[in-house]
């Protein structure tokens, strides 16, 4: 059983399914508090329905975190990725993604112990990559959470709270790699984020 080290944790959070697992694990250990900010989601609509399912599964698990929004600009990511529009899934382009939500993720992380990221419970995304540049910044914590079944446990989660799990990673580009048009609004579908 993990122990609660009553250090307060700042969890940036991509969607609810990846939270699912994530909050379960960390939540023994530390105070959680989530943080969604994810300026590559390709739409609005897209953003807004993620950031609902995070609501509802915080509430509906029973884990009543703190969820701060940190707000929608998509011109932010559009504007920093250029000229990486083609670049493949893992490469350049996710450098920069990753970049971008951990560094706002550090700066409001001043007022917490430690900061974390759900990103590394996907199957689908490079943890290497991911924690490289997540150790770039003070008060990182390393993660694997995909470790330990904790990828099949998100699944299992997202099964019994029906969760909304979106089958692209998010910016308009990784809707390509996955072959499909972003999801009308539906439930239980595949996911290759
Ligand atoms: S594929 Fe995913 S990680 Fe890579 S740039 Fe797009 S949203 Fe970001």
């Amino acid at each position: 059983m993990s122990r609660n080290t009553g250090k307060r944790c700042l969890l940036h959070t991509c969607c609810a399914p990846c939270a699912s697992y994530v909050l379960e694990y960390l939540t023994p250990q530390y105070d959680c508090t989530l943080f969604f900010y994810n300026p590559n989601i390709s739409t609005k609509l897209e953003y807004d329905k993620r950031l609902d399912e995070l609501f509802r599964y915080n509430k509906d698990a029973g884990f009543n975190a703190d969820i701060i929004d940190g707000g929608y600009d998509g011109n932010i990511f559009e504007n920093a990725v250029i000229g990486l529009e083609d670049a493949p899934e893992r490469g350049p382009r996710c450098d920069i993604c990753f970049r971008l939500r951990l560094a706002k993720t550090a700066e409001l992380a001043s007022d917490f112990d430690l900061f974390a990221t759900t990103l590394t419970v996907s199957p689908h995304k490079n943890t290497t990559q991911i924690n490289t540049i997540g150790a770039s910044f003070e008060k990182y914590l390393p993660s694997d959470f995909k470790k330990n079944n904790g990828y099949k446990r998100s699944i299992e989660l997202s099964k019994q709270y029906n969760l909304y799990r979106q089958n692209f990673c998010g910016c308009r580009y990784s809707v390509n790699s996955c072959g499909q048009r972003p999801p009308v609004f539906s439930r239980g579908s595949l996911t290759c984020s």
